[in-house]
């Protein structure tokens, strides 16, 4: 009798880390969806599953259509914000079936599969999906460095929630699997230094909306889109601990000046954004 032994998904995937790797699903509508969503995450040998807010879970309809994978549903952490969800991750992706106004840094499967494969030893990752009606709003989609597209016929771009994430984790299996036999990593894959994570970013957005306010070139009277392109400009460049320790060290030196200054009744000096924004398109015309 031939008794093979049947691999384990670490001997399956042994280049992955899957404790690192965490789907997050925000206010999902329909449990069926999160089953469906538990089950193709162990099809491609991930286990973290985070739900924000989800409408109904725990719930029977999760149970059955996750099948084999309860186990993932038992283990979900349920938490009431995305803020919250990546609070401890350093690559943030979130995946959306449209384009939006301020465009983000975009990538494709391939390339998602790519970066999560390179960065997830050193920075935990979350792979944020939308509510099965609205998708992500704003707000989310700016919490995330990275937006991805699975392209499909503009007849019919929207993918079934779990279908989405079956895409975007059998790209990642798939991408380690392929790893193994493949020659070492280029040097640049290789940072010193761990990327600050999301609630690291969140403190410093915050005390640079503060500085920025205080030093007259941010009005949250009027903001336009300041604070956007800021997540957007520091998401692209994705700081390390140690800048993080630098940018916030300057904030608080410039905060320190204003204050001596206040005491000293200098007025501040200085261009607006409002300024800056007429001057710009002055010279554009
Ligand atoms: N009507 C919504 C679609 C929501 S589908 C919208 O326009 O955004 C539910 C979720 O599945 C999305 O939030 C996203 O996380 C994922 N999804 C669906 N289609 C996708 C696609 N083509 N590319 C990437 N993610 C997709």
């Amino acid at each position: 009798m031939n008794i093979e032994k049947k691999p384990t998904a670490a001997e399956w995937m042994p280049l992955l880390d899957p404790s690192q790797i965490a789907v997050v699903l925000v206010n999902t509508s329909h449990p069926g969806n999160i089953g469906a969503t538990a089950r193709a995450m162990k099809n491609m040998g991930l286990t973290q599953l985070i739900l924000v807010d989800p409408e109904d879970f725990p719930s029977g309809a999760a149970t059955a259509r996750a099948v084999s994978a309860v186990d993932i549903l038992e283990n979900a952490r349920v938490v009431d914000t995305l803020e919250e969800a990546v609070a401890d991750c350093g690559l943030i992706i979130g995946t959306s079936a449209r384009s939006r106004k301020l465009p983000w840094p975009m990538l494709d499967g391939e390339s998602c599969a790519d970066k999560v494969f390179r960065e997830h030893k050193t920075n935990k990752v979350a792979l944020v999906f939308g509510r099965e009606d609205s998708g992500l709003n704003n707000e989310e989609l700016q919490l995330c460095q990275y937006h991805v597209q699975i392209p499909t016929s503009p007849e019919c771009s929207s993918l079934n929630l779990s279908a989405a994430v079956m895409v975007i984790t059998y790209e990642i299996a798939k991408r380690a699997r392929q790893q193994e036999n493949a020659v070492k990593l280029p040097e640049d894959d290789f940072w010193d230094q761990e990327r600050a994570t999301a609630e690291e970013n969140e403190r410093f957005f915050e005390h640079l909306e503060k500085v920025m306010i205080a030093i007259r070139f941010h009005d949250p009277e009027n903001p336009r889109q300041l604070m956007q392109r800021m997540r957007r400009l520091f998401g692209r460049i994705r700081i390390d601990v140690m800048e993080m320790n630098i940018l916030r060290g300057i904030l608080s030196n410039i905060e320190w000046h204003i204050k001596t200054r206040e005491e000293r009744k200098v007025p501040p000096r200085g261009a607006t954004i409002e300024q800056l924004e007429e001057q710009m398109s002055q010279e554009k015309t």
